[in-house]
């Protein structure tokens, strides 16, 4: 067991966008294998076809393309282990079945829905377990050949398990230690439907953990309650020697009050649950997208690496590769995480200021195209470098500097009372001529020039400044002037103060 590679695998059903929750057990399960240099593998939880959803799995593997998550094998990754999709293993979970039933670990039930109501109406908390088996219609109660008559009459069955009451079975979870039930509690679940010839999640689930050769099953706290019975089953197959550790991670809670984090709560509080837009093929329901609202790969992996887990420093941003290197299961915690928001677009500021000018640039030329704007890059990137520190967002930008690609056609009235004084045409005009007259436009020289003049005439910084930001802005906002005027160049900051003077007068 020491020496074996380390694999780990991300094993959705294709039953609709992946939650956030879902993309942070992906994370982690990847950060661990590539800590211990294994494999991370891709497989599909299919066997439940009343709940697939054309385009999930489409969905998934896109989102973690987004995302910058690779995977080492599974579904559209290849690999010696496959198929990797449920639906596509039939004949290796048939084979597991029969194993089960010959062993006397499995028995095959007849028992229609209206038969398990009639049952459950008639004894109080009614499970179907060593209690209450043989008063049911299955192998156990029936004789083989009563059994042999129905199946070739054509009756459909399940397979079910045969938990045997009184055992203690222990759950070692590598964050939430031991967790021990004993089998009584447990009901003989259902592992295989002759009708559709599927085996149930738990039988599949083991099956291909074996097969897969997993070491290590990182997956979320609502699987929990599953673990004893897998515990059992590993058991029943004889494969106790390869179970794989358990790590049931803690859920992620609301903002704020208590339950768990919920689609809702994004609606109401304006943030994604899911990593991409989703169109529900169904309802045509339109739900966002951390990437189509603006936040970086980068940022969100940050934050959702920390919910949950922390390293124990008190860094916070982490690259990929840092990650990697600090996680550890043992430091994750049991109590639930809440999904503070707010940090998560901190996260997404801070990852706007260390990526370089050019790639916010690029990602900013769209948006300005958008505005009927074109630009060239090289302006967009000296922009970026004066105004990213100012936005969570990349699409934000343009309310913060659109006066660097659209002259302003009407002047704020409040700051206009507030700053456009009785000089201030004059002075503007003053500074027009002035500015005209360089031949050297640069800031720096444009800087010297006008503050050589404002003290020859003594007038006042404030009052100068003020005016002029009003006439090349429009408003109160913005950067250090000579950071406008200089980029806008010296024909359009002309144009902008001789309109000033002549609408505000
Ligand atoms: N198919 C399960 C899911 O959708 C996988 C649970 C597991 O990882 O064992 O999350």
């Amino acid at each position: 067991m020491a020496d074996r590679k380390v694999r780990v695998r991300f094993a959705p059903s294709p039953t609709g966008p992946l939650h956030i929750g879902g993309v942070r057990t992906a994370l982690y399960n990847y950060f661990f294998a590539k800590q211990h240099g294994g494999d991370f593998i891709f497989r599909i939880e299919d066997t439940d076809s009343n709940r697939f959803v054309e385009g999930a799995e489409e969905y998934i593997l896109e989102s973690f393309r987004w995302l910058g998550v690779k995977f080492d094998e599974g579904v559209s990754f290849g690999g010696n282990h496959g198929p990797y999709r449920q639906s596509e293993r039939r004949d290796i979970y048939k084979k597991y079945v029969k194993v089960l039933l010959e062993n006397d670990k499995a028995y095959i039930a007849f028992d229609s829905p209206e038969e398990l109501d009639k049952k459950r109406a008639e004894i109080d908390n009614f499970q179907y377990d060593a209690s209450t088996r043989l008063q049911m219609r299955n192998s156990l109660s029936m004789s083989a050949e009563e059994v042999q008559a129905l199946i070739d009459a054509g009756h459909q069955y399940v397979v079910r398990f045969k938990v045997e009451p009184g055992e203690k079975v222990v759950v070692n979870d590598l964050i939430r230690g031991l967790v021990t039930i004993d089998s009584s509690i447990l009901d003989d679940k259902v592992l295989y439907k002759s009708a559709d010839e599927l085996p149930t999640y738990h039988l599949a689930n083991i099956v291909d953990d074996h097969l897969m050769e997993v070491t290590h099953v990182i997956r979320g706290e609502e699987w929990l309650p599953s673990a004893p019975l897998h515990v059992l089953l590993y058991r029943a197959f004889g494969w106790d020697d390869t179970m794989p550790q358990f790590a049931h991670l803690s859920l992620l809670l609301k903002p704020e009050g208590n339950g768990k984090l919920s689609k809702r709560d994004g609606d109401r509080l304006g943030f994604p649950v899911f990593p991409l837009e989703w169109h529900d093929p169904k309802s045509g329901a339109l739900s966002s997208g951390f990437r189509e609202s603006g936040y970086l790969p980068e940022a969100v992996i940050n934050f959702l690496a920390l919910l949950g887990w922390n390293p124990g420093d008190d860094v916070e941003l982490m690259s990929m590769e840092q990650l990697i290197e600090k996680f550890d299961l043992a430091k994750c915690s049991k109590a639930g995480a809440r999904f503070d928001y707010k940090k998560m677009i901190w996260f997404n500021h801070e990852y706007i200021l260390q990526k370089s000018d050019r790639e916010i640039a690029e990602k900013f030329l769209p948006i300005v195209e958008a505005h009927g704007v074109k630009a060239e890059l090289s302006y967009l990137e000296k922009i970026v470098s004066l105004m990213k520190g100012r936005v969570n967002f990349v699409h934000e930008l343009w309310d913060a500097c659109s006066f660097y690609f659209i002259a302003p056609v009407e002047y704020d009235e409040k700051t206009a009372k507030k700053r456009w004084k009785e000089n201030s045409a004059r002075q503007m005009t003053e500074l027009a001529d002035l500015l005209e007259g360089l031949e050297d436009f640069s800031i720096e020289n444009q800087d010297h020039a006008v503050h050589a003049w404002i003290e020859e005439k003594g007038y006042g910084m404030g009052e100068i400044m003020n005016a002029f930001r009003l006439a090349l802005v429009g408003e109160g906002k913005g950067p250090q002037m000579f950071d406008i005027s200089g980029l806008i160049g010296k024909e359009e900051t002309l144009a902008r103060l001789r309109r000033a003077v002549s609408v505000l007068a």
